[in-house]
C-alpha cells in the first residue's frame, strides 16, 4: 500500500502507515469500547495539550465536530455570537476572509481589519477599533494564515482583546500541536483546529477547545442544527463522549493513533523542532536555488512556505507541479493575491531528508532557465 507521492500540502497531509492501519477496524458508536476507549481519551488529551504549558486552568472543555476544519470554525462562530453581538475579524489572508464570510452567511454583524497577506494587522489599529466600536462583542483571528504561511502574533493581540473585555476566537487550524500555544494564559475563549494538520490524522473531523463558561453561553444561539456547538458539547458531556449524530469512527480512531504518535515523538515541543528543521532545510535550499520567500523570515511559520515564481517567461507552475509529482512530491498552488507564487508545506509525516530530496528533484527540473542557457551559449 505505497503512496505514489508525499503530500507537501498543509492538509490533508502525509500520514504514517500506523495511523492508516487503525482504520481497518469498525466501531459501534454507542459502545463503551468506542466512547470510553476512544472519544473521551481524545477529548482529554487535546485538553491536556492545550493547557500543558499554560498556568493550568481546568475551566476548559473539548468538543469534537464532524466535517472539515471550516465546519468547526463555522460551528464556533455560529454558536458563540449572540443575535445582538458583533464580530471583529483580523484578516491577512483567505482563512481570515472565510471567517468574515461565515459571519455574513449567518447574518452576524461583522467588521474587519484587513492588511496585505505578508503583513500583520497592527496592534494600534486593533486597540483603536475596539475603543471606537462598543458594539463589538467578539474578536476572531487566524494563528497561522495558511494562505501565505505567516504566523500571526496572537500573544500580542490576545491581551488587547481581553483588556477590552471581548470574547476571543482563534483559528489555530494549521498551527495547533505544531507550536506551543498558551491557550489559558492568553485567555483564548475558543480555539479551533482539525485532525488533518499538525496532529497528522486523516481528514474528517475538527475540534473546538473552549472555556466551559463560554460554551454554556452558546445555548440557543446556533444558526444551524448540525453545527450547534452547545448541543454537540452537551451530548458528549452527558453521554460519556457520545457524538450527537453519526461520528466519523474510522477518522476518530486514526486521530487517536495520531495523538499517540505525537506523544511518542516527544509531544508538541519535539514536533515543533522537527517542523522547524523541515522549514530551515527547505528555506536554505530554496534560497540557494534563487527562490524568494513572500513572507519575511521573522513572520514565517514553520508549517508552510510561499515562494515567488522565478522571473522567467518559461516558468509554468503546472509544469513544475507535474515534474515534482513525477519525482514523488505534491506541492501547492499559491493563494497570495498580489504575487504569483506557489507553496510548499512542511508538516505531516515529513522529515528534513524529504525536504533535501525535494530540493534535489527541484534542481533537476529548472526548465525555466533554458532560455537563459541558450542565450549564454549563443553569446
Ligand atoms: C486548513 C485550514 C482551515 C480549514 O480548512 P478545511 O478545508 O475546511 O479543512 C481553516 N483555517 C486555516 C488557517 C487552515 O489552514
Amino acid at each position: 500500500m505505497n503512496n505514489p507521492y508525499l503530500l507537501l500540502t498543509p492538509g490533508p497531509l502525509s500520514t504514517s502507515a500506523t495511523v492508516k492501519q487503525t482504520m481497518l477496524r469498525d466501531w459501534c458508536t454507542w459502545d463503551d469500547d468506542y466512547n470510553l476507549g476512544v472519544v473521551q481519551p481524545i477529548r482529554q488529551q487535546l485538553l491536556d495539550m492545550a493547557l500543558a504549558t499554560s498556568n493550568c486552568d481546568t475551566a476548559y472543555s473539548t468538543v469534537l465536530m464532524q466535517g472539515s476544519g471550516t465546519f468547526a470554525v463555522e460551528s464556533a462562530i455560529g454558536s458563540a455570537i449572540p443575535a445582538d453581538g458583533k464580530l471583529l475579524v483580523l484578516i491577512n489572508g483567505a482563512y481570515g476572509q472565510r471567517i468574515a464570510e461565515i459571519a455574513e452567511y449567518l447574518n452576524i454583524a461583522v467588521v474587519t481589519l484587513v492588511v496585505a497577506e505578508h503583513e500583520w494587522v497592527s496592534t494600534v489599529a486593533l486597540t483603536e477599533m475596539l475603543a471606537s466600536d462598543a458594539d463589538i462583542t467578539h474578536v476572531a483571528m487566524v494563528h497561522c494564515e495558511t494562505t501565505s504561511g505567516i504566523l500571526n502574533p496572537i500573544e500580542r493581540y490576545a491581551p488587547i482583546v481581553k483588556a477590552a473585555g471581548k470574547v476571543l476566537l482563534v483559528d489555530a487550524m494549521s498551527s495547533f500541536a505544531g507550536i506551543d500555544i498558551k491557550v489559558a494564559d492568553l485567555g483564548i475563549d475558543f480555539l479551533i483546529s482539525s485532525a488533518n494538520k499538525c496532529i497528522q490524522g486523516v481528514p474528517g473531523m475538527g475540534f473546538v477547545i473552549a472555556k466551559r463558561s463560554e460554551l454554556l453561553l452558546c445555548e440557543g444561539r446556533a444558526r444551524s442544527l448540525s453545527l450547534d456547538l452547545f448541543c454537540q458539547w452537551k451530548t458528549m458531556e452527558d453521554n460519556n463522549g457520545k457524538w450527537r449524530f453519526t461520528s466519523p469512527t474510522h477518522v476518530v480512531r486514526a486521530f487517536q493513533q495520531a495523538l499517540t504518535e505525537l506523544v511518542l515523538e516527544g509531544g508538541i515541543e519535539a514536533r515543533a523542532i522537527r517542523y522547524a528543521a523541515n522549514h530551515q532545510t527547505l528555506i536554505k535550499g530554496m534560497q540557494a536555488q534563487d527562490f524568494q520567500c513572500v513572507v519575511e523570515v521573522e513572520k514565517q511559520s514553520p508549517f508552510i512556505s510561499t515562494f515567488v515564481y522565478p522571473d522567467s517567461e518559461l516558468f509554468d507552475f503546472k509544469k513544475l507541479y507535474d515534474c515534482l509529482k513525477e519525482e514523488g512530491f505534491v506541492i501547492y498552488p499559491g493563494k497570495v493575491t498580489a504575487t504569483p507564487c506557489f507553496r510548499i508545506g512542511h508538516i505531516g509525516e515529513v522529515y528534513p531528508e524529504d525536504m533535501q530530496r525535494l530540493l534535489t528533484a527541484l534542481a533537476k527540473h529548472r526548465f525555466w532557465e533554458q532560455e537563459d542557457a541558450l542565450e549564454n551559449v549563443s553569446a
